[in-house]
């Protein structure tokens, strides 16, 4: 029987790395045909059918991989803190810097202090850099506002750069990031704020896609964290954690409870909390820029992950004090490198998981009929190229919603 199909686009001339269930899954010298933005074929070239397409591209070599999914940032947030990281590496001590004013407050009084216009400018630069290394979907969280009108104002620059750039932007709450200045006397206040003030708000103004919390002895109590968790359940938003980064609170075995979509971090989690994140479909999101920053020597399960089956996802936690990092790939090396993943895991982590942990699973993530059309070519012979290298930006053409985005994410 001749199979017929009609597409916008139709590319060929590389070979496919479908990322298909966290694999590798290579179609050699194969064929994808877009329409309306979405995969409608793909395939072995030679198993191509008759196709009627209005633009054609032969790739003449390369890979072409899943656009590149980043799926933990902190990218809006004002002023830096480059002073810090050379005070501290000239001796001055964490305490002294934080007596100081410095540390997240600091982030907190530049973020407070700057304009929406601001915000997003700084914010626009940044992103720009990650995703010119083939991201195409990327998360961005709040949290260096922790007033309920700065919390606000970041979630509105999240949304207006997912309008203003050629990327699938997805916006998360994170209010309960740290317990703020004001409120430092009487902290269940500012947690009895987000859930009965900010959280219907963000809901009925559809500004936040999941609510994150930060669950840590310098941060929230899992008490607190749950509270969290129950308002945001209760207005049917999805709830993530950063936990167990610097000790063992047993956050994500709470957010598992919750069946979160993600667990961040991970360094101090323990075997019992891999099984529960497994039993209830959590997503473990490594973030080795932090860890390295921090030269923290405690290691993520990693094996406990492989163990139970927990999808492992690799993210740059871009943010201004313990990961200023603008480079997913890097990220991928050093997933490799600190936490002992194999390329074809850390590869995983940026896709086919990283899209789990974002709930985006059905449309997001590998190269599979029917999903969105975000992908990208690389003139490259495997794909562990992508985790060799370090740093730097590697040729490529980015292929987003079916479009070629060099076009679109700068205009002329
Ligand atoms: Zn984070």
């Amino acid at each position: 029987m001749t199979q017929e199909i009609r597409c916008d686009s139709l590319w060929y001339g590389a070979d496919i790395v479908t990322m298909r269930a966290g694999k590798y899954h290579i179609i050699e010298d194969g064929a994808l045909a877009v329409t309306d933005g979405r995969l409608a074929w793909l395939g072995a070239r030679d198993e191509l059918p008759v196709v009627h397409s209005i633009q054609t591209t032969d790739f003449g070599g390369g890979i072409i991989t899943p656009g590149l999914i980043d799926c933990h940032t902190h990218l809006v947030f004002g002023g830096d803190r480059s002073d810090e990281f050379e005070q501290r590496l000239q001796g001055v001590s964490y305490a002294e810097i934080a007596a100081r004013g410095g540390g997240i407050l600091s982030t907190v009084r530049a973020t407070r202090a700057a304009s929406q216009q601001q915000l997003f400018d700084s914010a626009l630069q940044r992103l720009q850099t990650l995703l010119a290394e083939g991201v195409t979907t990327l998360e961005i969280k709040s949290g260096y506002g922790l007033d309920e009108a700065s919390e606000l104002k970041i979630l509105r620059v999240i949304r207006q750069l997912g309008q203003q750039v050629e990327a699938d932007i997805r916006a998360t709450c994170l209010a309960a990031h740290a317990i703020p200045p004001e409120f430092a006397q009487r902290p269940d206040d500012w947690i009895s704020l987000i859930c009965t003030r900010l959280l219907p708000r963000i809901k009925a103004e559809s500004l936040a896609d999941a609510v994150d919390a930060f669950c840590e002895h310098l941060a929230l109590s899992p008490h607190q964290v749950e509270r969290v968790f129950h308002a945001a359940s209760q207005l049917g938003l999805p709830v993530k954690v950063h936990a167990e980064q610097l000790s063992a609170q047993g956050g994500s075995r709470l957010a598992a409870r919750y069946r979160a979509l993600s667990a961040d971090h991970l360094e101090y989690a323990t075997p019992q909390d891999a099984l529960a994140m497994a039993q209830n479909g959590t997503v473990a999101v490594l973030l080795p820029g932090a860890c390295y920053l921090l030269r923290e020597t405690q290691k993520p399960p990693v094996d406990a992950f492989r163990q139970y089956g927990v999808p492992i996802a690799i993210a740059s936690d871009a943010n201004p004090g313990t990961s200023p990092a603008l480079s997913l790939r890097l990220m991928l090396n050093m997933a490799c490198m600190l936490f002992h993943l194999t390329p074809e895991e850390a590869l995983a982590g940026v896709t086919t998981h990283a899209a789990r942990a974002l709930g985006l699973q059905d449309s997001h993530g590998t190269l599979e009929r029917g999903k969105v059309a975000n992908f990208v070519h690389w003139p490259l012979t495997r794909p562990a190229e992508l985790v060799y290298w370090l740093g730097g930006q590697l040729p490529c053409t980015v292929i987003y919603q079916g479009i070629p985005r060099e076009e679109s994410l700068y205009p002329k």
